[in-house]
């Protein structure tokens, strides 16, 4: 069966089913290909290759050839090239925004503000290709010339999920090119496709051939395909978006051939409020950051501490916004739910939601997959608040990756800051309070890259994002985020004087 019919782009050349390497739109090498479903439904509505060795071994060979010369072009030229690719892809928000909620289910409004969000990067790396400056040292003696130039690493592999399936790949693709690298790049393979439209508009924004190339794999064959890089001393860089798991894999792999890494992988992140806090602020902030995506963020508060003197009110005001959310397809205008991305993401959620409700967590609202009142999908699970949540539980020590928010109580700072940094993650941490000293207390200690303070939604192209401890290392966006891609060389001149 196939929900085909349901897609509908004005752009037809936009649905890619193909490999791009050189320049070249191809299948995999073996002819073999995968399936694209359709969470909302569970049908299969696309095709794209399944790549593996061979393939791999090709987009190596195609970016390091480019390399030689895209690294020659100016930073003018290549800004220039990004700002043309960043108009394109905001000109067809729409189709992009289509085929998203097509193979993520994340509700069109959604896809529309990633689509914005992802092309902030490719215009903000626009920005920062032509300001790579490097440094002049004083001289410590007489006739010497001492300075610091910025250099692109060579190949990039990409590796995304599935999550942000434009955003993720847009935010690693686009400092990579803006650098002076080329990139191969290996989308998840739930969302291939909204990566191969954005690759195929790159095609039409004008670079040159070899310096994007792209190839789809199914999660089979993710593991044969991606070892050809991590081997390949011509891969310079690995960066990756992804599981804690994957990530270390990719950094043992890789280490033979001593790449840079930039690893951005899983998170648990603790959302603290406050006796002092604003709460409907807090509610608010929650609602936001915890749902966004139905929950599938590496930065969705995972674990809500609530003070004690303010939990049964805190709990009744966020029952009666989680209760309001309408769950449903991306066809449906009002959905604010979409399905979850696969089988694997809702067995997870019922194993921790089961396994909390074994020790002690009571059910405020939700709890149970939702395939009984939406005929069209077995994907969907119902927005849910437990409380009684406690250190036990598998939801206190893994990211859930859904809509469930656990409630735990605290009833003092200190103890809420050491149960808060009681995981070998250290992504995001939130926290909602008023009083200004305790502000700066807290977010000095939080362990963790990304501190939202009153503010449930944090992520912008402005601002270094990524994470310490296992959630990874590197950063992406920001100005700090253009030097992920770059390596410093000095240069001394002698006899001057
Ligand atoms: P998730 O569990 O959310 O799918 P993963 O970390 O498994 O997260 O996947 C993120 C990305 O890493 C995807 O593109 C996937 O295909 C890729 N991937 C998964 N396992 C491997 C592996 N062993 N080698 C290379 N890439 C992998």
């Amino acid at each position: 069966m196939t929900g085909q019919s349901d897609l509908k782009l004005e752009r037809n050349d936009l649905l890619m089913n193909a490999n791009f390497i050189a320049g070249k739109w191809q299948p995999a090498v073996s002819g073999n290909r995968h399936n694209v479903m359709n969470p909302a439904n569970g049908m299969i509505f696309a095709e794209v290759p399944d790549s593996d060795a061979q393939d791999a071994a090709a987009a190596v060979n195609a970016a390091s050839d480019a390399f030689f010369s895209w690294r020659k072009t100016t930073n003018r030229e290549r800004s220039k090239l990004l700002k043309t690719w960043h108009a394109l892809i905001l000109a067809n928000t729409e189709d992009l925004a289509r085929l998203m909620s097509m193979e993520q289910g994340k509700p069109l409004a959604e896809a529309r503000a990633e689509v914005a969000y992802g092309a902030s990067y490719v215009e903000w790396f626009a920005e920062e290709a032509v300001r790579a400056y490097g440094d002049i040292l004083p001289p410590l003696m007489p006739g010497r010339r001492q300075m610091v130039v910025k250099e692109p690493v060579g190949v990039v592999a990409a590796i995304t999920p599935w999550n942000f399936p434009l955003a993720m790949i847009a935010r690693k693709i686009a400092p990579a090119l803006a650098a002076g690298c080329t990139v191969i790049a290996k989308p998840a393979e739930d969302t291939p496709l909204t990566a191969l439209a954005l690759v195929r508009l790159a095609e039409e924004a004008g670079f040159p051939s070899g310096t994007l190339n792209i190839i789809c794999a199914s999660r089979q064959n993710a593991e044969p395909t991606v070892a050809i890089w991590l081997h390949d001393p011509r891969v310079r860089k690995i960066t990756f978006t992804g599981s804690t798991p994957v990530g270390k894999y990719l950094a043992r792999e890789s280490a033979d051939t001593l790449k840079k890494l930039s690893l951005e992988l899983g998170g648990n992140a603790p959302f603290i409020v406050f006796e002092d806090a604003d709460l409907d602020a807090a509610v608010d902030g929650l609602m936001r950051g915890k749902f966004r995506n139905s929950g599938q963020t590496c930065v969705s508060p995972n674990r809500v501490y609530v003070h004690e003197a303010i939990h049964d009110d805190f709990a009744g005001r966020l029952a009666a916004r989680v209760r309001a959310l309408t769950v449903g397809p991306a066809s449906n205008p009002t959905a604010e739910i979409g399905p979850m991305i696969n089988e694997r993401a809702i067995d997870k959620i019922n194993r921790h939601v089961k396994d909390a409700l074994s020790k002690g967590a009571v059910v405020l609202t939700g709890g149970n997959t939702v395939r009984d009142h939406i005929a069209d999908g077995p994907f969907y699970y119902s927005p849910t608040i437990l409380t009684n949540s406690s250190e036990e539980m598998a939801l206190f020590c893994e990211e859930t990756f859904g809509p469930v928010v656990p409630l735990f109580t605290f009833s003092n700072e200190d103890e809420v800051i050491q149960k808060a940094n009681q995981t070998p993650f250290g992504l995001a941490a939130y926290f909602y309070t008023q009083n200004a000293a305790r502000i700066c207390r807290v977010s000095s200690q939080l362990e963790a890259g990304v501190i939202g303070i009153n503010e449930g939604v944090v992520a912008s192209e402005a601002a270094p994002f990524g994470g310490i401890k296992e959630s990874g290392y590197g950063r992406e966006g920001s100005k700090y985020g253009l030097d992920d891609y770059m390596q410093l060389k000095y240069l001394c001149e002698g006899e001057l004087a």
